[in-house]
């Protein structure tokens, strides 16, 4: 252990001593709430209003606030919160982390702050992993506010809810419910609402990517009537380890068709073919780059017909050039890829298997296409993005839960100065996690795994096998076959259904295959759901659910995940991991100690060794890529940081222009007038001539929409060179200089540059606009901002974009603005002729 850690952890568990006497006074206040009628309980939300309005601090009223939700629940649920439940509650209202396992009742535990905080009036907002997660805790936790008075809303990917316990379920909603099995509510208690009204209320749940991706909206709106969100007051991200660490290099991104044509990357590739290889360029295999050299540059100037490639072109070009070399030097088609159907198809570079449907980003797979002479996709333009690292910094207060954040400490507070908080167990866990088994073929694995899970089915326990893919589990389940067990094998991208399985899967003999993330958030009882008793004591005398893993993770914390399945307040449970030394992870980074261990013992191969050395083992490889991870990801926010800072100014702009009176937007105007010297003064004529035309108020409205459309315009051009800055300060050589510093270098002057550029924009456009023309763009662009596509996806490296992952995230399909629709940025001009003219 090092010394951070070593610590952090004895001040962890100082902190967590010195919050008990805040528990005890909200028992303290139990006495005096308990004999209040409902209507008296329900009263206290206003007088909690009044003494805040009053001055009090949401400190002063938390011991008898946290004690009204508590009776609150205690009515509406049949729920009372436990006393650890209450410790996790203050942790969270303070903006930390409580580590609470899984089945602890981290959904109850968030009432409390949510319930303080709201209080504000500012709102709250809590963050599910998926869609149908924000419905079922709405749903359930929302008996609680609206007990004490509190509206309560959702936000799902296509729709948005007030909890209304009055809302009965649509006839068609209850059949597909009975369809899909589903367990819990659908859409009962759930009132369709519109957006705006969703983020009115003072508490929303949702997804991270729905929050995100209104915020995103929001900042591509054109009028102020179309905003969504309120202000960023708290926000409580439920398995936040998921959020914050396991999607950290995911953006989320709004694009629209790009402009970039299909001869430019034939030109370049052209240009690639003709460059030698340690003449023009150097390869570096370990770290899969190119360097252009000098020469390399010089000829590729002297093929397109230009003196300085950097300064006649700039970025955007060495970019091209630069991915056309990448293209032809280190994808190998047949290695890297296959040509099929005049697609080019990525291959996984571990399995071996295709890939249909995924891209390299960035450009890269426009560049093998036009290698290989296929057709070239249209790439999509970024028209805003944000990692969640960075919405979530948004808030005024942010705080998370999760039963797996030990392991990732340290990345919390370094990164995001969130405190880890272990909160223990209402009861002492009594599940038994066994040393992992080791075999040495995967076979061998899969033969004894199976053989295991039969014994365990023939008495009855029940068990969750967890796998680190959707193609294993397929491979598992002919094994299973094999030994006649009945099993269910979880390869559904429906969360409802998979919740359901889940659900359900602590049931007697029940036995069920799952990649290690299904269902997460969704509770597991023994004997099923909703339990009966006889039931869940007919499953303990078993043993309880047996999880078995079939393979290590790269990071303990997923694991962990997946063993915190069983064991559930007290009860018991066994969790064990199968690993064989050709598992990826074991391959990559353990294989020669673990090989070296196995010989001395004499182990032979069919049979598995279970060792505690062994396991130790596996678990220093894996702590040694968890800090690899860490690091790169730190890397990435690094860069993030800089177009961050650039994006805050731009949006804190837009917002003042999009909300602000005539008056500011004049100051604004003026200000462009002042800075522009010459150039200014010669527009201020043109601004007397317009205003004594069509008046004041008419002109800085014009003004208002041209300053915003010129600010996004340049603002998704900046997108993109940034990208492109991004990739070449890391491929061209520097020396000894930091590229991080280079980076820093490239994005002021490209800043300095975009606000040169809006500046003359707008003032180069006053004279010629006629006020007639203009309301007609702009009910054009109204139009094409519908069209818009919404997407998550990677664009960092030469990481992949998922491409159904997208459609499950946001709707596909809108790639489709023709070339002689009016352009997206507002223009009035023709897509082709505009943004979409060639390059
Ligand atoms: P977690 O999110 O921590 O894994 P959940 O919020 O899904 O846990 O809750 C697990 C189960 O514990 C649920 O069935 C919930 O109803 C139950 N539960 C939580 N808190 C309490 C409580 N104070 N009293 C009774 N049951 C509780
Ligand atoms: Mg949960």
């Amino acid at each position: 252990m090092d010394i951070f850690k070593k610590l952090f952890k004895g001040e962890s568990e100082r902190e967590v001593k010195k919050l008990w006497p805040i528990v005890a006074l909200i028992n303290g206040c139990e006495s005096t709430i308990q004999p209040l009628s409902d209507t008296e309980l329900a009263a206290k939300t206003i007088e909690f209003k009044k003494r805040l309005a009053d001055g009090a601090t949401l400190d002063d009223i938390l011991p008898e606030a946290f004690a009204v939700v508590r009776e609150a629940a205690k009515r509406s649920l049949g729920q009372r919160h436990y006393d650890v439940q209450l410790l996790g509650g203050i942790i969270l209202h303070r903006g930390g982390i409580p580590e609470m396992k899984t089945g602890e009742g981290k959904t109850l535990v968030a009432t409390l702050p949510t319930y303080l905080n709201a209080l504000t009036g500012k709102g709250v907002h809590v963050v599910t992993v998926n869609d149908y997660l924000s419905r079922r805790d709405a749903v359930w936790m929302g008996q609680v506010h609206a007990f004490l008075g509190l509206s309560v809303s959702v936000i799902n990917n296509d729709s948005s809810y007030l909890y209304d316990k009055e809302q009965k379920a649509s006839e068609e909603d209850a059949t597909l419910a009975g369809e899909i099995g589903a367990f819990r509510v659908m859409y009962e208690f759930l009132r369709p609402s519109t957006r705006r009204q969703a983020y009115e209320a003072d508490i929303t749940y949702g997804t991270n990517n729905e929050f995100g991706f209104d915020y995103l909206r929001d900042n591509i709106a054109y009028n102020a009537i179309d905003l969504r969100q309120r202000e960023h007051n708290f926000a409580i991200v439920d398995e936040i380890d998921s959020i914050l660490i396991d999607e950290a290099r995911t953006p989320l991104i709004i694009s629209a068709p790009s402009a970039d044509s299909e001869s430019l990357y034939a030109t370049f590739a052209g240009i690639a073919g003709k460059l030698t290889l340690d003449i023009d360029y150097t390869i570096d295999e370990k770290l899969k780059a190119i360097q252009i050299t000098d020469e390399g540059i010089t000829r590729a100037e002297k093929i397109l017909g230009i003196e300085n490639i950097y300064t006649e072109k700039g970025v955007k070009y060495v970019h091209h050039l630069e991915t056309a070399i990448r293209a032809k030097a280190l994808f190998l088609r047949d290695r890297e890829y296959v040509v099929k159907d005049g697609e080019v198809v990525i291959v996984d570079e571990f399995t071996g298997r295709f890939q249909p449907g995924r891209r390299w980003s960035e450009g890269l797979h426009q560049a093998i296409e036009a290698k290989e002479n296929v057709r070239v996709q249209q790439e999509s333009r970024t028209m805003a993005s944000i990692t969640f690292q960075n919405y979530f910094k948004l808030y005024a207060k942010l705080a998370g839960m999760t039963g797996t954040a030990e392991t990732s400490k340290e990345e919390f507070y370094k990164i995001y100065g969130l405190d880890v908080l272990s909160v223990p167990p209402h009861r002492p866990s009594a599940r038994l996690d066994k040393h992992d088994l080791i075999f040495q073929t995967e076979q061998g694995k899969f033969t004894a795994l199976a053989r295991r899970v039969k014994e365990a089915n023939m008495k009855g326990q029940p068990v969750l096998i967890g796998t680190v893919s959707i193609e294993r589990n397929e491979l598992l389940s002919t094994f299973l076959q094999h030994e006649g067990v009945p099993h269910e094998v979880l390869n559904a991208k429906n969360h409802e259904r998979e919740g359901e399985i889940i659900a359900q899967a602590g049931r007697k003999g029940s036995v069920v295959i799952a990649t290690n993330m299904a269902g997460r958030g969704v509770d597991i009882k023994l004997g099923g759901n909703p339990g009966a008793a006889e039931a869940y004591d007919d499953v303990k005398a078993t043993g309880g659910l047996l999880v078995i893993g079939t393979e290590r993770h790269e990071a303990r914390r997923i694991d962990n995940q997946l063993r915190g399945r069983s064991g559930r307040q007290g009860d018991p449970g066994e969790t064990q991991f199968y690993v064989s030394l050709e598992d990826s992870l074991m391959r990559v980074f353990a294989v020669d100690t673990i090989k070296g261990m196995m010989g001395r013992f004499g182990i032979p191969e069919d049979e598995p060794i279970e060792q505690r050395m062994i396991t130790r083992a596996l678990e220093n490889a894996q702590e040694k890529i968890e800090g690899f991870n860490f690091d790169s990801r730190k890397h990435i926010l690094q860069y993030d940081n800089i177009i961050n800072l650039h994006r805050q100014s731009m949006y804190a702009r837009r917002r003042k222009l999009l909300l602000g009176s005539n008056e500011e937007v004049k100051e604004y105007f003026d200000g462009l007038i002042a800075d522009t010297g010459e150039f200014g003064e010669d527009t201020d004529k043109h601004r007397e001539v317009k205003i004594a035309a069509i008046g004041e108020d008419a002109f800085y409205d014009v003004v208002r929409r041209l300053a915003l459309q010129m600010n996004d315009t340049f603002w998704v051009d900046h997108l993109e060179l940034m990208d492109y800055a991004r990739s070449s300060v890391n491929l061209r050589a520097y020396g000894q200089r930091d590229p991080l510093v280079e980076y820093k270098h490239e994005a002021l002057r490209l800043y300095r540059e975009m606000e040169d550029g809006i500046k003359h924009q707008i003032l180069e456009m006053i004279p010629r606009i006629e006020v007639g023309a203009f309301k007609k763009a702009e009910a054009e662009l109204a139009k094409v901002a519908e069209q818009m596509t919404i997407a998550g996806g990677a664009n960092t490296g030469s990481e992949t974009t998922n491409t159904a992952k997208n459609n499950a995230q946001g709707g596909e399909g809108s790639h489709d603005l023709g070339r002689n629709d009016p352009c997206w940025c507002g223009s009035g001009k023709k897509f082709k002729k505009c943004h979409g003219a060639d390059a």
